[in-house]
């Protein structure tokens, strides 16, 4: 799982500023329709509204004082035909009529509507009220032509009207008409605000996952394409997860096979000897405590194929509660060693003898020259043997070249054998050998030399069943001078060789400078 992106966070944030604005944008709309409602109200107390009689007045100047009416009383005048309006409170005789030509006309149309069509005020139960205890009133709404009108009846009595008397309120019920309109408009800005507002949030979350989702695919694919197996344990050394280049290295197909047989994907024992599940345990808990560390590692396929690997630890915080991981990432090496061990053999062949396995004479030549470049003090000898076997040409005549070469090398051997660890010892050319002595004075030179001629005249080499006997020649110098060289240090030898041979072959001679 990854972290989540910044602009993801970004996103939710946004998503969350939006909400906030929609709930301020709501309330502030609550509020606006609320102010509305309160005006259309009052603007309405000129509609007409009327109260059906038969009841206590009190009672219905109280409902219409609730309701935000202003009651009337509607009279017919019986002297003049005409209709008088009072208002509750200022009877005739007290404060006169009122005297408002439209709502006069008003007042004549309703009653005249009202006789002769009773149908035109309607009954809407759901509006009743419960009022006083003395009587139970309901709001009627009910229209006169364009005008909408509101009644109250008692309950149960439908209205009368055999007084010729109606008692109105004005003002009502066309605010409430209204009300519920705007109501209902609020509903349905409400409605498409909240489906909006979860558009919105869908949209954000949505964009959100994919991103996340986006992160991890290119995060999996970065881990996937890697060109070395990265794996996860957990501090208990559980393994949880890996990247598909692990289940090539190991080629295992699928993950839940590797992580339950990732212990056999390691040989029992490290190349130093060391179990290794106990150094397992040991370097990923060093990784825990110390941080990133790299290891050479020794796994192996499940066919026992070894895969030296090198392994890079490197902890991590993923886990809740500051429990550390290890991610580990695997680096094949089995290329690479092949590489060094391939560049080995051609490093070897280039200062080694193919045949004898000795020294060749170019690198003996370097050795040498540094040698004797580094020689201040005479005193510390140098000394060289040249030694060539004798009539090697009648073996390889008598013998074949084969016989030659096992003569080759079986004198090296020997030769060999009476020589120290420090000793310089290569094939010179052909059957021609030379050692380079140091701190060996002449006489030791030629001791050595001697037990050289000794050693090989013993050799019992035997070609197809048949002892061939071989012997050398050697010539031995030590150089006397800092100002001989290498090449002239070696010619002194090779004048000495040329002397044993000389003298009869199978001995040894020193160079003496006066001959
Ligand atoms: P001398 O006692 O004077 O040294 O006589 P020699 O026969 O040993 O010397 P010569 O120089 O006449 O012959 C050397 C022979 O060594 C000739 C050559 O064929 C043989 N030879 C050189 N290198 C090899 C090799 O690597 N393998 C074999 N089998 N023979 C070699
Ligand atoms: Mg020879
Ligand atoms: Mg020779």
């Amino acid at each position: 799982m990854q972290k989540v992106p910044i602009t993801a966070k970004l996103l939710v944030y946004v998503g969350v500023v939006l909400a906030l604005c929609h709930c301020l944008a709501a309330w502030f709309i609550v509020r606006f329709f609320n102010s509305e409602a309160q005006k259309a109200f009052g603007a309405h107390l000129q509609d007409i509204a009327i109260i059906a009689s038969e009841t206590d007045h009190q009672t219905t100047a109280d409902l219409c004082k609730n309701n935000l009416m202003t009651f009337h009383r509607i009279t017919l005048n019986p002297n003049t035909g005409d209709f008088d309006i009072y208002e509750f409170g200022n009877e005739p005789e007290e404060n006169g009529v009122i005297d408002s030509l439209k709502e006069k006309e008003i007042a004549k149309a309703i009653f005249n509507d009202f006789f002769n069509d009773p149908s035109l005020l309607v009954v809407t139960k759901e509006l009743k009220l419960a009022s006083n205890n003395r009587f139970a009133y309901a709001f009627v709404p009910g229209r006169n032509k364009d005008d909408c009108v509101s009644c109250h009846v008692s309950s149960g009595i439908s209205l009368n009207y055999g007084k010729n008397e109606l008692v109105a309120a004005f003002g009502v019920s066309a605010s409430l008409e209204e009300l519920y309109k705007r109501e209902k408009k609020f509903m349905i800005i409400c409605v498409f605000g909240a489906l909006l507002l979860v558009s919105i949030l869908g949209w954000i979350i949505q964009v959100v996952i994919t991103k996340l989702k986006e992160v991890d695919k290119r995060s999996r694919m970065m881990l996937d394409s890697a060109p070395f197996g990265s794996f996860f344990w957990d501090e208990h050394f559980n393994f949880i997860d890996c990247n598909l280049e692990t289940l090539r290295l190991f080629e295992i197909s699928t993950k839940k096979e590797l992580i339950s047989r990732f212990f056999e994907l390691s040989p029992e024992f490290q190349p130093d000897g060391a179990s290794s599940r106990e150094k397992a345990f040991e370097v990923i808990s060093t990784a825990i405590k110390k941080g990133r560390c790299v290891i050479e590692w020794m796994h192996q396929k499940l066919n026992g194929e070894l895969i030296p690997v090198e392994l890079t630890l490197v902890p991590t915080n993923f886990s809740e509660g500051g429990n550390k991981d290890v991610i580990a990432y695997a680096r094949d090496l089995r290329e690479l060693k092949d590489k060094t061990a391939k560049l080995d053999v051609a490093e070897k062949m280039a200062f080694s003898d193919a045949l004898t396995g000795i020294y060749n004479r170019r690198y003996f030549m370097q050795c040498a020259d540094f040698e004797f470049n580094s020689q201040s003090d005479i005193s510390t000898n140098i000394g060289i043997i040249m030694f060539d076997i004798d009539h090697f040409k009648k073996v390889n005549d008598t013998f074949g070249h084969d016989a030659g070469d096992e003569a080759l090398k079986l004198t090296t051997i020997t030769a060999g054998s009476a020589l120290r660890e420090n000793d310089l010892f290569a094939r010179f050319g052909g059957e021609e050998f030379i050692i380079l002595v140091k701190n060996l004075g002449l006489e030791g030179l030629a001791n050595l030399a001697t037990r050289i001629c000794k050693k090989v005249e013993n050799m019992e080499f035997f070609y197809e069943d048949t002892r061939i006997p071989i012997t050398v020649s050697a010539g031995v110098t030590v150089r006397k001078n800092l100002a001989h060289n290498t090449e002239e240090v070696i010619k002194h030898a090779d004048l000495a060789l040329y002397q044993a041979k000389e003298n009869g072959r199978n001995r040894v001679e020193i160079y003496n400078e006066s001959s």
